[in-house]
Formats: C-alpha cells, structure tokens, sequence
C-alpha cells in the first residue's frame, strides 16, 4: 500500500468495489479500496443476489438495467465466476389498481429503452413459473433479463477486474479517521496514513460513521431484511428449466431458484431499525435470528402463493440488515461543503444498483458530472432537516414497508411530516387547505370545499378535479392567492455580485428593477438551472427557483464562488404570496403606498404592501397578470389577511399548486425535473431562446454555441393535445407515430381552462411539427393525440403582460 493516492475508497462492499472498477475503466489507475475485513463483508454477504429490472422510478430502472447487463461484463473480464442465472423474471398484478399500473409502467420502459418485457395473463405466467399458484393474480410481467448472481462472486469480480486494469484493494485495512487537509484528505488507517485527493464513502452499514469522521450527518439507516431458503422442492427438482425470478408485489415477496429448492425474501411491513448510528465496528459476517412473529402475515403469503413449499423444510433463514435513505434511492455525488468528498451509500439494492451508481461517480469525479440525469440520487437533494434521526427512523422506515405498497401520484405519505409550515399553515389549513411536501416544507395544493373532503387515491383523474378546475377559472377570470414559501430565494451581493452571475448566467442580466428567465448551464452545455434572476438596483440580486432544489444550487454556487461574492440562500427568512389573475391589480393597488400600476411586466421593487415592507416583483407561472410579494415569515399571516381583506370586493380566492401546475401547461412552461433536467441542452428544451450569444464568456458557452451552430438536437420539446377523457399523462409515457417510437412525454396535466389533456414531449426532431398525429400511452391504454402550437393558451401571452 503506498502513502499517496488519488482516491481512495472506503469500504469494499459491491458498491466500493464498482466505483473502483468504474474509476480504473475511465483512466483513473491512482486509485486504492480499503476493507476492514474482507471483500464483500459488509450487507453484501448475506444479500439474496436477486436482480431484476423493475423499479417505480424510471431514472432507478435505467440504472438497473445498466448495471444487469454490466454483469456479465465485469465476469468476463475478471475471469471470477459470478453465479449468473438469467433466469427471466416476472413481476405479479394482484389488484385491478395494480394490474393498470404495471401496464402502464411497461410503456413507461419502453420509453427509456427496456424492452425486453412482455405483459402475460395469469395462466401465461404460472406456465413460467410453474409452481406458483394463481389465486388473485390478474396479469403479470415478463422480463428477460432478471435472475440472480452469487453475491460474493460478483464483489470478487468487480474487484479483480478493478486490479488488471490498474487500481488496488486492501483487506484487513480499516480506515479510522479522516483529516481535511488545503490539498484533500489524510485517511487514518491501522495500516498507515494515507494522503489522497478524494475520499469515496462507500461504508455500506457503517456509512454514518464514515460521514462523522468528515464532519457529514448522513441521512442513511440500515433495516433488518428476511429470507428464507427452502429444501428441495419435488417440483423444482423436476423442472427442465429454471423458475424465474418473481415478484409478487401483494404478496410482499420476492422468489427466485436456489438449487432446486426456493428462496423467498420479505419486504416486512411491521419493519425493523437496526444500528441508526452505523453498525458496530466489530460486527462480522452475523446474522440476526429470525424474527417470525414480525413476518407472519406476508410468510402466509408467501406460503400460499408457492403452495409445494408448505411440504418441504426450511434451510437457511437470513435476516440482516442494508441501508435506506429517506426515498429509498441511493445517496451518491460530492457531498456539499466538503471538497472531495464523495458519497455512493445508502444503495439499498447493491447488486441491481451497484453498477450504475459506479459508473455515475466515477464519470463526475473524472469529468465533473455525470452523462445521465442524477439528481433522483443525488446525495444533495437532501438539505440539513435530514439529519435529524427521527425523521430518517420514520421516512426510512415508511420508505423500506411500502416497497412493494402501491403507490399512487396524488398520494400524501405521513412519514416526516409535517415539518416546516409557512407562518399561515394553520389559517390556510382553516380554509380547507390540502397539502404537499416539497423537502420539508408543508405546500398547498388546492381548498377543499369542506372538512369532509377525502380525495381518492387513483392514477388517473381524482374527485379533486373539479375543485382544481374552479382554481383555475379563478386565476384566468378572476384573482387567486397563492402561498409562494415553496420557491427558493437567494440573495447575491458584494463587489463582484454582476461580474459573477454574468459568469454563470447564459442570460443576459436584468436591468435594475427587472427580472429575467436565466438559464444556467454546466461546463459541457447541458442544463443546469432554470431560475429567475431579480436585480432590485441596490446591488442585491435574488436568484429564485424550485424550493426542492436549495441544497443542490447551493452546491453549484458555492463550488463556483468568486471572491468579492456573498451568496446567502433566504429560505428560513423570506416567504410571500402571490396575487394571480386578471383583477390582481386592483387588490394590490388597494393596499400598495407607491404607485404600483407603473411596475411593468418583469420589473421588480421595493414596495409598501399594506404594512409590509415587501420585495415586489411581476411575474407570471400561471401565464396571467401575477404580483410575487416577498415578505419575512413574521409577516406572512398578516400579508395573507390584509390581501384576502383587500380582495373581498374582486371576489379572491385562495389557490394552490395543482392548479399552478395546470396553468403552466397550457402556457407550455417547463419545469425542472420534468422538461428540464441535467442531461437535456438548451436546444432541445427551447431554453436557448433565453441565451445571450452576444454577450461575453459565460459557463457551458463554447459547448452551447456548438449545439447552436452544429446539426441541431435529435429530439426538441413540444406540446401535445391528447384525446383523453379520464386520465392525463404524468411523464416519460411513450410517444408514438407510424408504429414507432418517437418520443417520450416529459409531463402531463390536464388544462382545465382550455379543456384539453395537455402534455409536454420530447419527440424526434422531424416529427415535431404542429399537427402532427401521434398517440400516447397514459395509464397503459394508447390515446390519439396531436402536436400543437406551444401555448394553447394565450400564445401571444397578452394576459401576462396586462
Ligand atoms: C437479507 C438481504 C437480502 C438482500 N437481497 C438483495 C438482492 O437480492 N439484490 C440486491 O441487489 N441487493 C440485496 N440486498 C441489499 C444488498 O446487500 C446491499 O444493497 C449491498 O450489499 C450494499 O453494498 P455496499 O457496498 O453499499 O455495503 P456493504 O456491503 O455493507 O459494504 C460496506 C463495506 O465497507 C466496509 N467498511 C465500512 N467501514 C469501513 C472502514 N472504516 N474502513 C474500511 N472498510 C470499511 C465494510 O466492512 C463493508 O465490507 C439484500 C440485503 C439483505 C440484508
């Protein structure tokens, strides 16, 4: 072991081992893994092997199915057998809810390039799994490319392969403290120091710990998970071919061959924490005794769904423990404030995961991002509220016993909530409010009309529908107030303020007392924000976005601070309303001590509203006459009565973000995380409009006018009007024309004032034309639908402007 290396990984699990072999494969050799023990000792031992491709978010399975076809790879070129059985696989309907919903997520994988999976009925699948039993299974899906490996044989293989090409590993190597230095890292082990210029915290179950030796609060816990393994089961035994990898999403099992008996793991509901600070340092290959009576229920099941096992012995019980984070995805990428330190924990499926997380750390250490779009494991979409170890025990914990649950979109989940309201929560709770959560703050989403109100949990169009729509009349006719604590704000300031955001911005600045769209774009030309810039002429500039994204912002600011630049994220201190609609005017006339009429469309100042000094600005996301008035959250409940009192007259109601959301469609505004991500450029999401080719350097520019100047996207944005009449598209469904795939639905949502289902797309360049016939899959059933003009509504964006 030298002294010095590049990067050293710790923990030698199969996630240090893939980031490892990851590194070395993309030219970084410099490179060292450190194991307290032996390779694979951690969670990954004991882990079932299953894999299968599966996963309720898109960007998860995408990972997956990179990292199954990875497999055989990694074999090959170790030359370590892995145990690989590629068994196919099927994943069981056992409600009509769920049946929709897996018919619905196989065009969702047909949209991101899984199509090795068929839709089978109950007898198909039974034919393939002959010793399942079919009681209340309503359908199922096939795919080739499930199985399972031998776990330790895998670890093994990507570390060899790792070694040939030029990394190295250590065992018995434990690494017991961590010192910040100006250049890096001092990694303290009990074999040496080590100085390097990256630390991979890789520590699988002791990944909290590891973060402590950095100053981190990870927001990681292990959870005890059950498996048992049967003797030979006659059936099996019999079998000319291998049962295939299943499961049965109601039954809370998953099944799969084990010689020629089973082995059938548990996703208990009555769930078990496990070591929240990290595993103990002398904690081995162990295993927990079998805990039945917490089991017993999804056993049943799993008893009945695989009848013959009911006459056979048990082997083998495994119950262990592997960690979760809060949504369950994994926690990768630089951790923020700590330069070089790098996260790829809290991967709750190593072997199905393990390979993608790899390959997405190792490109953004080498090439300072990575190709695809991160941000659904991005350890940075957590901010501090995360640390706090109740709301990891309940947000873990609801995440790990709803992993097989049906989830629904417009479903509200209790864990961790609530945590942060808006200074008017309880008034607006008063008013029949419903809320959301976006990280941790409590959002509106619309007013019920009564207590009573219960909305129903469906993948289609819900019985708030019409409530929404009512909204959205008030906002296109009338004037609505919304809660606007849910966008981020942050303020720039010093010497270098201007000099800085030029930098950053691809967009022209604003004129004091104006706002602007900014696009911010990354070193390679891809997006990076789809922010609002202010400048309130005083030499303060806000920078205002997706409240979701506070942390990871922050991160892109800091790591580009120049000095002279003082950047300070105003999210505890500063929150508002806004007033939308036609009438908006005169209610904030009522109240405004200036002239406010003279504010025109994207200007921005400092206004007397009522008896708030507020920071005005007027600005539309719904596409109509908006006024966003800042306030400080010891303002918030009186800046809401004294608008709803000034409003009386104009008849003001009170809106939330689902009519947002619907507004903004049917004006074809993007939003992050859906039209926008990091993987998509300018030109293809329309965002170049917003770019300032004439001015100077600015980040991602050479790449930007490369795009700009070269042979155009593959695939550009469009609208799309969809013959739907109970269901709206959510996003990634499939676009279609001719019979083929052209394109992938970015979001959905009905417009209620136009009356369309509306949806946004990405969709083959030559295609793109307004007219255009296509068809969409929503909700599994393929729906006509055409490409239309952007902006249904108000296209010359008259009401806007006022
Ligand atoms: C019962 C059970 C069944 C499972 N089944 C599956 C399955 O079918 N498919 C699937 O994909 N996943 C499965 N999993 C999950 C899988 O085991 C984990 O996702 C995976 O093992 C996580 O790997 P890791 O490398 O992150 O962590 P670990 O395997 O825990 O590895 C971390 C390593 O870091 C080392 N380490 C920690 N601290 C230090 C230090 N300070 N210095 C040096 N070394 C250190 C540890 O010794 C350990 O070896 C299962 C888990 C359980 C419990």
């Amino acid at each position: 072991m030298k002294s010095q290396y590049r990067v050293v990984v710790i923990g030698g699990g199969v996630v240090g081992a893939s980031v490892l072999y990851h590194l070395a494969k993309f030219g970084w050799t410099d490179v060292v893994m450190l194991e307290r023990r032996r390779l694979a000792s951690g969670s990954s031992w004991h882990a079932a092997g299953g894999i299968h491709a599966l996963n309720a978010d898109p960007n998860m399975a995408a990972l997956q199915a990179y990292t199954i076809d990875l497999l055989s790879e990694i074999e090959k070129e170790s030359g370590q057998n892995i145990g690989l059985h590629m068994t196919g696989g099927l994943t069981l309907a056992g409600t009509p809810e769920r049946w929709e919903w897996l018919q619905a997520n196989y065009r969702i994988f047909q949209s991101i390039g899984i199509d090795d999976c068929e839709l089978l009925t109950p007898q198909e699948a039974q034919r393939r799994c002959p010793i399942m039993s079919t009681d209340g299974v309503l359908g199922a899906m096939w795919a080739d490319r499930e199985g399972y490996i031998d776990t330790t044989g895998t670890v093994q293989a990507y570390a060899t392969a790792a070694r040939k090409r030029g990394a190295e590993y250590y065992e018995d190597t434990k690494v017991e403290r961590l010192i910040q230095t100006a250049d890096g890292w001092q990694v303290v082990t009990d074999k040496g120091t080590i100085t390097c210029e990256h630390v991979v915290n890789a520590a699988g179950l002791w990944a909290k710990q590891v973060g402590r030796m950095a100053g981190v609060e990870l927001p990681v816990s292990p959870l005890k998970h059950h498996y048992l393994i049967t003797d030979t089961v006659p059936e099996v035994a019999a079998a000319e071919f291998e049962m295939p990898m299943t499961v049965d999403l109601e039954g809370f099992t998953y099944m799969r061959q084990d010689q020629k008996g089973i082995l059938v793991g548990i996703y208990e509901i009555n769930h078990e924490h496990w070591a929240m600070d990290g595993a103990p340092w002398n904690y081995g290959e162990e295993l927990f005794q079998e805990q039945l009576d917490r089991i017993e229920n999804e056993l049943m099941l799993g008893f009945a769904r695989y009848p013959s096992i009911q006459d056979v012995g048990i082997k083998t019980w495994v119950n262990g423990a592997f960690t979760f984070s809060p949504d369950g995805n994994p926690l990768v990428g630089p951790v923020p404030g700590k330069r070089g330190y790098w996260s790829a924990c809290a991967v709750m499926a190593g072997f199905l995961q393990g390979g993608g997380v790899g390959k997405t750390l190792a490109e953004w250490m080498i090439h300072g991002e990575p190709e695809a779009d991160a941000m659904s494991m991005d350890v940075a979409r957590y901010g501090d509220y995360a640390q706090n170890k109740r709301y990891i025990r309940e947000t873990t914990g609801q995440f790990y016993s709803r992993r097989f649950v049906m989830s629904y979109p417009n479903e509200q989940l209790p864990a961790g909530r609530p945590l942060k309201m808006a200074p008017a929560h309880d008034a607006m709770t008063a008013a029949g409010c419903r809320w959301g959560v976006s990280w941790d703050l409590e959002v509106p989403l619309y007013f019920a009309p009564s207590k009573d109100f219960v909305e129903n949990l469906t993948l289609k169009r819900s019985n708030a529908h019409p409530i929404v729509a009512e909204e959205c009349r008030v906002i296109r006719e009338g004037v609505g107030l919304m809660d606007i604590t849910g966008f981020s704000r942050f303020e720039v300031s010093g010497p270098n303020a201007e000099a800085w955001l030029d930098k950053l911005f691809a967009t022209k600045l604003p004129a004091p007392g104006r706002a602007r769209l900014a696009v911010m774009l990354s070193e390679t030309g891809r997006l990076k924000g789809d922010l609002t810039l202010l400048n309130w002429g005083d030499g303060t500039w806000w920078i205002m976005g997706s409240y979701y994204l506070r942390a990871w912002h922050m991160r892109w600011f800091n790591d580009h601070l120049d000095d002279g630049v003082a950047v300070r994220d105003l999210g505890e201190e500063i929150c508002g309303f806004a007033l939308v609609g036609p009438k908006c005017r005169a209610v904030i006339e009522k109240l405004a001590e200036q002239d406010i009429s003279a504010l025109k469309f994207m200007g921005c100042g400092d206004f007397d509203i009522g008896l708030v000094r507020a920071r005005v600005a007027r600005m539309s996301v719904t596409g109509e006459m908006g006024y966003e008035i800042n306030c400080r959250y010891g303002e918030h409940i009186a800046l809401r009565r004294m608008l709803l009192e000034a409003g009386a007259g104009e008849g003001i109601r009170e809106v939330g973000f689902n009519a947002l959301l619907s507004t903004r469609i049917e004006k074809s505004f993007g939003i992050w995380s859906a039209e926008f991500t990091q993987d998509r450029t300018p030109g293809m999401t329309a965002m170049d409009r917003w770019i300032a080719w004439d001015k100077g350097d600015f980040i991602g520019r050479d790449a930007a006018i490369a795009e700009r100047d070269g042979n155009g996207p593959a695939r550009v944005q469009v609208t799309l009007e969809v013959d739907a009449a109970d269901a709206d598209a959510s996003g990634y469904e499939p676009v279609w024309a001719d019979g083929k795939q052209i394109g992938f639905v970015t979001s959905g949502a009905y417009g209620h004032y136009t009356g369309k289902s509306l949806a946004m797309a990405l969709v083959d360049r030559d295609k793109a034309q307004p007219g255009t016939a296509v068809s969409v899959h929503v909700v599994g059933v393929e729906r006509p639908a055409v490409i239309i003009a952007p902006s249904p509504y108000d296209p010359e964006g008259k009401a806007m402007r006022g």
